[in-house]
């Protein structure tokens, strides 16, 4: 069983990259962000609260996020999880190892996507017009988005260098070509 963190800054191509990896590895990827999406589409209680947290660019508060991400695992039990967008904070990052020994498993690695901040401001401004999304119009929200990548959530690395689970994958180029590097970097704690 293997448990996968995606990790990168807002635009780094962590959702593009996680259906590669669901795909090869058989993962069940669950993407915070797509269901905050998908309850404030919904207008839920909790699509409602996220959604005044998300249009200004700041993180959903951790208690709030840690409850969805628990019941997201247990309705979807699966042979091993792809965390794309979470653990957003150290706290959260904890609460993850928590869940995961409860059910006798744990994180098997971070792979960390590297993007430099202008190329991100580009992407991000792209994706707002494909996808229709408003936290990425805004610059004012998006530069918000940043700063919070690097208050609150950078600090997560090193949660993982610490276990000697981190990896940096330059994040540049082809997609396919990320899509290869993170394969290789997955490849190599199976082998
Ligand atoms: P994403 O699609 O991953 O970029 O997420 C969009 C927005 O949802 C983020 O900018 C946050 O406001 C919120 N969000 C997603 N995941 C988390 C998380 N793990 N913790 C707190 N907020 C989150």
């Amino acid at each position: 069983m293997i448990n996968i963190v995606l990790f990168g800054p807002p635009g780094a191509g962590k959702g593009t990259q996680a259906v590669k990896l669901v795909e090869k590895y058989s993962l069940f990827h669950i993407s915070t962000g797509d269901v905050f999406r998908y309850n404030m589409k919904n207008e839920t209680e909790l699509g409602m609260l996220a959604k005044s947290f998300i249009s200004k660019g700041q993180l959903v508060p951790d208690e709030v996020t840690i409850n969805m991400l628990v019941d997201t695992i247990e309705k979807n039990p699966a042979e091993g999880y792809i965390f794309d967008g979470f653990p957003r904070t150290v706290v959260q990052a904890e609460a993850l190892d928590k869940i995961l020994n409860e059910k006798g498993t744990s994180i098997s690695m971070c792979l960390a996507l590297d993007v430099e901040e202008n190329e991100l401001r580009e992407r991000l401004k792209s994706r707002a017009l494909l996808e229709n999304r408003p936290d990425d119009a805004d610059p004012a929200v998006i530069q918000n988005r940043i700063n919070v990548y690097k208050n609150e959530t950078l600090p997560v690395i090193n949660f993982y260098k610490n276990q000697g689970k981190a990896a940096i994958i330059d994040g540049i180029g082809e997609i396919s070509d990320v899509t290869e590097r993170l394969f290789d970097s997955i490849d190599s704690i199976l082998a």
